[in-house]
């Protein structure tokens, strides 16, 4: 028998309850926090998809790895694991640990960008183009035009536009320090991208002379993506795949929050000597020492576990499957949902759910506000709010409004998700009441974090 469904990969080993709360007591919580998911208290959160950053489950072998972390300073045998774990899937020559990913993008950006640099990537990630801009330096997005309809079915649809990218470079080569790839690609809807497309960036970058660097956060599951649905790539180990995508790269930016299965954690790893001994300095400026950056030695060696399970074939296979349950039950209860569904996340298209209410009174807040109070769902508006304002002040929408569902790793059960299922279809089923919001109070930059709204007037 080859069994139709497929079950979780693991059984539950310890577990943490979950606090009922009412309608009522959930509006109450929302409009206190200014209608701010980022601003709720955990506690009163039902299904927790703010994120799939640090909040998945561990293994009872990572919490092993918990227990034998040796916390000297320099020179500890769980770095040396780490590194080793890392340098089994991406042979870097660097590998300098971070506490997270952002981290790693910061200390590299301080090394390499700077006013009039511009850096192309696929589409930057909210923190990577932060940490771009906070150099002076202009974040440019060049992923495929498939990769901006939401509705449209393609196979890889994070691939970046090399026609672009080659006018790109043809016109601003000297003033690029690196070419960004992002996989899968986070904000264009965790979407894939090819080894083919991969290659073609790869090669635009020798003509150029510019090096590649992948924002690598979920590294394993798209090359799930690519073992089903790149020609020639079938039956092959996702391991090889990921050792093919990094003999690509120069370089590399990971949070181990995502595809490390960690709870904490990231690195930055470079090929090239003098920038990696320029990236080890500001790394002890700002981290710590190189050989535990930002982290205790139990979160190395939990990352450094986390690397061996996550290439697991039954553990992507349940992954991406249960991440697509959601989405195809989202899809047939009617809910527009970018399609196809991504990695680690469904997202809702805003959008198009809400056509009464315009980009910049944020659609996306508008369905994530109401997901929480209709069943204390939290999920995370990527739109309007989180990229509409720009660093001079102005603000324009976003190039589209989603509300993205992330799923934590190894985390919720299938009732969970069907529990999800119902609450969107109910909000969407009312969606023509749903209004739009006004912000009250802003800073200037990642203002999705800490953001103030205000429901409009009917
Ligand atoms: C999460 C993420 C980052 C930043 O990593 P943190 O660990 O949250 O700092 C960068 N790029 C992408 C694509 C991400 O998903």
């Amino acid at each position: 028998m080859s069994p139709r469904t497929i079950i979780e990969p693991f059984r539950i080993h310890s577990v943490e309850p979950l606090r009922m709360t009412t309608e009522a007591e959930r509006r109450a919580a929302i409009a206190a926090a200014g209608y701010n998911l980022f601003s709720l208290r955990s506690d009163d959160v039902l299904i927790d998809l703010l994120t799939d950053s640090g909040t998945g489950a561990m293994s009872s072998e990572q919490w092993a790895g918990i227990q034998r972390g040796d916390e000297a300073y320099a020179g500890s045998p769980s770095w040396y694991r780490f590194e080793a774990a890392v340098k089994a899937l991406f042979p870097l020559d660097h590998v300098i640990p971070t506490h997270q990913g952002r981290a790693a993008e910061k200390i590299l950006m301080t090394a390499i960008g700077g006013p009039g640099k511009k850096v192309p990537n696929n589409t930057h990630f909210d923190t990577t183009r932060a940490n771009v801009e906070a150099t002076g330096a202009e974040a440019v997005d060049l992923v495929i035009r498939e990769g901006l309809d939401p509705a449209l079915e393609h196979p890889f649809k994070g691939n970046m536009d090399l026609d672009r990218l080659e006018a790109f470079l043809g016109r601003h080569a000297v003033d690029v320090p690196a070419v960004f790839v992002t996989i899968t690609n986070n904000s264009g809807g965790g979407q894939p991208v090819s080894l083919e497309n991969l290659r073609g960036v790869r090669s635009l970058c020798d003509r150029f002379g510019v090096p590649l660097f992948l924002d690598a956060c979920r590294f394993a599951e798209n090359a799930w993506f690519i073992r089903e649905r790149e020609s020639g790539q079938a039956g092959r180990e996702v391991a090889d795949i990921v050792r093919d995508i990094a003999a690509l790269a120069d370089g590399m930016t990971m949070s181990a929050k995502k595809d490390g299965l960690a709870n904490i954690g990231g690195w930055l790893a470079v090929r090239d000597d003098e920038l990696a001994a320029r990236c080890r300095n500001l790394l002890i400026l700002t981290e710590g020492f190189p050989t535990y950056g930002g982290l205790a030695g139990r979160d190395l060696d939990a990352i450094a576990q986390g690397l061996s399970e996550v290439v697991q074939h039954d553990y992507l296979r349940y992954r991406v499957r249960s991440t697509a349950y959601l989405g195809d039950g989202l899809h047939r209860a009617g809910v527009p949902v970018m399609r196809p569904v991504g990695g680690h996340a469904v997202y809702i298209d805003a959008r198009a759910l809400l056509p009464h209410v315009p980009p910049l009174a944020y659609p996306g807040q508008a369905v994530a506000v109401a997901l929480y109070e209709a069943g204390g769902i939290r999920a995370c508006e990527i739109g309007t709010v989180m990229f509409g304002l720009h660093p001079d002040g102005s603000e324009t929408p976003a190039a589209l409004d989603l509300v993205r569902l992330a799923i934590p790793r190894r985390t919720y059960t299938q009732s969970h998700i069907d529990y999800v299922i119902e609450v969107c279809s109910e909000v969407a089923e009312r969606s023509g009441h749903l209004r739009g919001y006004r912000i009250t109070d802003a800073p200037p930059a990642l203002r999705h974090f800490t953001a103030r709204f205000e429901p409009l007037a009917d």
